[in-house]
């Protein structure tokens, strides 16, 4: 994770002009001067001009600190090009600062204060996600996330905390909790098989992988019953 409060700055360089585009003259420097963005994660961000100078910009109200925009009141080149990177993709959007996904290392943006580990959009759990326990090989459904941290979360029927739990001590006692089901499941009841499907185990999260979405085929087998939390 690189998360720091300032984060994010784009190289400084030009930008390319869309073709067929009538640009006016602050519209055109705004993307044809070098300049670098930095995001603060709040509505402020840092322009470094090409003359070297540095200027704040604050996005959502449009103001500049450079004399274009302090004496005459134009939406200057600096307010342009901050708002061209953030539709871009970048800079984060105001609030946002820029992180790395902790499976691929691609950048992706989150919140300023949002808890990690942070995921990009494509390795980012949803409820219904397929995922694979790292540890068994098991194949497991998302039902629940949480921003609970794996040290806060008891585990049921034991002494331990997620994080304490044997099997998961190799993972960060930070990571956010998330709440699986086995979905084939079933243990063997005094009156014979009973589906174990609904109830639900806590896993460290980055001690699951997530399945590709969308395929069929996964999580059809039988998955062996285990304790609670492993
Ligand atoms: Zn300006
Ligand atoms: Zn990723």
């Amino acid at each position: 994770m690189t998360q720091s409060g300032t984060t994010a700055a784009s190289s400084r360089t030009t930008l390319p002009v869309p073709r067929g585009a009538e640009l006016d003259e602050r519209s055109l420097r705004a993307r044809t001067e070098p300049m670098s963005v930095t995001a603060f994660g709040t509505d402020l961000y840092e322009v470094e001009s090409a003359s070297g100078e540095t200027y704040h910009v604050n996005l959502p109200a449009g103001r500049c600190t450079c004399p274009d925009h302090a004496f005459r009141g134009e939406r200057c080149k600096h307010v342009r090009r901050v708002a061209i990177e953030v539709n871009e993709g970048r800079v984060p959007p105001p609030g946002e600062v820029a992180v790395d996904c902790a499976t691929c290392g691609a950048t992706t943006f989150v919140a300023r204060d949002a808890p990690g580990p942070h995921f990009c959009s494509e390795h980012r759990l949803r409820p219904g996600d397929r995922v694979r326990d790292r540890e068994t090989g098991d194949r497991l459904q998302v039902v629940a996330l949480s921003d609970r941290r794996a040290d806060e979360v008891a585990v049921e029927n034991s002494v331990y905390t997620v994080a304490d739990y044997p099997s998961n001590r190799g993972y960060p006692a930070d990571d956010p909790v998330v709440g699986v089901v086995y979905p084939q499941s079933v243990r063997i009841g005094a009156d014979g098989p009973v589906p174990e499907s609904l109830r639900v185990y806590s896993f460290p999260r980055t001690r699951l992988e997530r399945l590709p979405r969308g395929g069929r085929g996964d999580g059809r087998r039988m998955n062996r019953v285990q304790p609670a939390g492993r």
